[in-house]
């Protein structure tokens, strides 16, 4: 009996991980059915994403796993209807995206870019930047990509600060965890980066009373999630002089609606969700050896804890 495997997120996809899917999965020996429809009951892998369509998993009855071509599973997670292990994205193209888009926007607000951009008005102010040993980053969440833009910005000699949940031992990165762990990182952040997944735990993690503990005229770079940022608490501090600018990649709704006070705010750089995506050519590659790897009976890689939501 082939391994019947079905294709569900943006059809638009669909042309760009078939032949590689094929490829990969003939490399591995295995006799398969791809498709983008498949009766339910028939399934044994759903490649997946959030707008692929599914959302209920109870027809699926001999479901072996859920693939989620995305990092980010806070819209999958909670499913109840889901029983079977979800395995999320770690992919290499996504994570080399993601460090560029960091490194990019905290060179820039490091150099200070923008007043050599926007302020070309016969003003010679000949102040050179520090060298990035003289600036630290904090960087909340070290995970596959948070880890990845940590070790990136250590090799350009930041001083770079990392936190996370659990203890990490990262060369060239101070690592802090737990709240005592957070309010250290913070009080010391000339630029935080957000690089956590959405969960209760971290819903709302830079509010209020987390924004007053950086410095004054801190820099913030969300490529994480938009409720990781308390968006009242921001505004706030951004119109107080305490936040000195956001760019802002990720946002509660998406498309950030066009009457938010985030697009015409002067301190805020709107991205519209691109700061990386996952790369077909290396993302086939891990969706297929999972595949692989629950054929043979081996543990599958990259699995979602359902309880920490991540
Ligand atoms: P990982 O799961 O590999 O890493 C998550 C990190 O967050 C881990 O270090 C984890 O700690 C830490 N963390 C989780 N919960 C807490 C908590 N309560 N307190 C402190 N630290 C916590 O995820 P990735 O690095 O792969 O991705 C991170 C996020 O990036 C994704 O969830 C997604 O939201 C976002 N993303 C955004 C994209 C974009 O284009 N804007 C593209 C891709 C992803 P520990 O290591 O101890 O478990």
């Amino acid at each position: 009996m082939p391994v019947n495997i079905l294709f569900s997120a943006r059809p638009e996809l669909w042309p760009e991980y078939e032949p590689l899917m094929r490829q990969y999965l003939t490399d591995a020996g295995l006799d398969f059915h791809l498709a983008k429809d498949i009766p339910a009951d028939q399934v044994d892998y759903i490649v997946y994403a959030p707008n692929g369509g599914v959302q209920d998993f109870t027809p699926f009855s001999q479901l072996k796993a859920v693939l989620s071509l995305w990092a980010g599973v806070e819209k999958i997670s909670g499913n109840e209807t889901l029983t079977v292990p979800l395995a999320r994205m770690v992919d290499g193209g996504l994570t080399q995206g993601m460090t560029e888009w960091v490194v990019g926007h905290v060179l820039r607000y490091h150099l200070g870019m923008d007043c050599h951009i926007t302020q070309q008005d016969g003003t010679w102010t000949p102040d050179a930047p520090p060298l990035a040993s003289q600036r630290t980053v904090c960087i909340l969440g070290l995970g596959a990509l948070g880890e990845a833009a940590a070790l990136a910005l250590a090799a350009l000699n930041f001083h770079v600060i990392g936190w996370s949940r659990t203890a990490k031992d990262i060369p060239g990165v101070t690592c802090l965890h737990g709240q005592d762990g957070l309010r250290e990182a913070l009080s010391q952040a000339e630029i935080v980066v957000l690089l956590l997944p959405d969960t209760p735990a971290t819903e709302n993690i830079l509010n209020a009373d987390t924004l007053a503990l950086l410095p004054k005229g801190a820099q913030i770079v969300n490529p994480g999630r938009g409720p990781l940022i308390d968006d009242d608490a921001l505004l706030h501090a951004l119109n107080s002089g305490q936040i000195g600018h956001a760019t802002l990649d990720v946002f509660r709704i998406e498309p950030l609606p066009v009457n938010h006070p985030y697009w015409v705010h002067p301190n805020v750089t709107v991205t519209p969700h691109i700061a990386s995506e996952t790369r077909p050519v290396t993302a086939a590659q891990v969706i297929c050896e999972n595949i692989r790897r629950g054929e043979a009976g081996e543990p599958f890689l990259h699995l979602v804890d359902r309880d920490l939501g991540y």
